[in-house]
């Protein structure tokens, strides 16, 4: 923990290293100058990235390659030889990563690990693909050429920066997306609030990593076969039961917010837009209220055959925002606004 928060300034060793690694591995994968790299490059880079490991391989190299999707994911790269730049997995235009945006187009590719360099012939795009392509294939073979068409090797040498920074690559970067300092969890700000109890906030956090044993998650580890909602035909995950169930819906028409729950994917999703449109703080407080109540009687249905009214479940809505407000004085008053509106 940093000495700013009241730690003694220990680095986490294990993370440290793997943060030396993968900063040596996108140095490695960006043109840097050093007998070292151009050894490596010449030794296991030949128009081809891999993304695993083969016999023989040292075990140096073995532990740079496990962190290469991380880097991956981590960098986006500004080709100029393109020889150390990957044509599916690295980011190197503004389409994110060609794998992903052309899936189909992808798997029609000779060489999945191919360098940005060995996709081009005499200044010219000319993708290694299994031929004959299925026509979605071709479609996505046309706009991938139309995005790409302008974009020239000028053999300088490629360029990685760190997405989360927009700089080189540096360990420290590294360390701090390894310790999770460097990624911003969003629901962390809706989740560790003063007014919700310590096992409330728990439950709010299972609920968010989508932890609880719903049944979609159940039936996943096979502790049941049927995945279906007992009160609609919807698959049952939190975001079914926090958003779109039957009990939910009520409970956001009572809040004036039913057609964003509707429109909502997701409960982050979901969560951001209330938020955005009534610029209330409490307002993540009232949902973790409601959900948590819905989710008591999602489960007195399941394991008690005890269907709640709408009038109980707002009722108790209101009783837990009212016993929240205690802990959070400053914010009681809003919260209590939240409440009302639900009787
Ligand atoms: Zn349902």
């Amino acid at each position: 923990m940093p000495k700013q928060q009241g730690g003694l300034g220990v680095r986490n060793l294990s993370l440290h290293n793997k943060a030396l690694m993968a900063n040596l591995l996108s140095k490695l994968l960006s043109d840097s100058e050093g007998p070292c790299f151009s050894w490596l490059a010449r030794r296991y880079l030949r128009d081809s990235i891999p993304q695993e490991t083969s016999r023989g391989d040292t075990p140096f190299w073995r532990s740079l390659l496990a962190l290469l999707p991380t880097v991956q994911n981590a960098t986006r790269c500004r080709p100029s030889t393109g020889d150390k730049i990957s044509f599916w997995h690295d980011q190197w235009t503004d389409l994110g990563h060609l794998k992903d945006r052309f899936s189909v187009l992808f798997t029609f590719a000779k060489d999945q690990h191919c360098t940005v360099r060995s996709q081009q012939r005499n200044g010219d795009w000319d993708i290694d693909l299994l031929l004959p392509l299925t026509d979605s294939a071709q479609l996505q073979l046309e706009q991938l050429m139309q995005r790409i068409h302008l974009i020239q090797l000028d053999g300088v040498g490629d360029e990685r920066e760190m997405i989360t920074t927009g700089k080189p690559p540096s360990t420290a970067a590294f360390y701090r997306l390894f310790s999770d300092r460097g990624m911003k969890w969003q629901p962390a700000e809706w989740v560790w609030r003063k007014a919700i109890p310590h096992r409330h906030k728990i439950f709010t956090w299972l609920s968010f990593r989508g932890r609880l044993n719903t049944k979609d998650n159940m039936t996943a580890k096979c502790w049941c076969s049927d995945a279906g909602c007992d009160l609609c035909p919807a698959l049952e995950s939190i975001h079914h039961i926090a958003l779109h169930c039957k009990t939910s819906t009520w409970v956001w028409e009572k809040l004036n917010v039913a057609e964003t729950a509707a429109t909502s994917n997701t409960m982050a999703q979901f969560v951001t837009k209330i938020q955005a449109l009534t610029g209330d703080s409490t307002w993540p407080t009232c949902f973790a209220a409601c959900l948590l109540e819905l989710w008591k009687a999602r489960n007195d249905r399941i394991f008690n055959g005890r269907s709640m009214a709408t009038a109980t479940i707002l009722m108790r809505i209101r009783e837990t925002l009212r016993l929240w407000t205690c802990r959070s004085p400053k914010e009681g008053q809003r919260i209590m606004t939240w409440a009302q509106k639900l009787s």
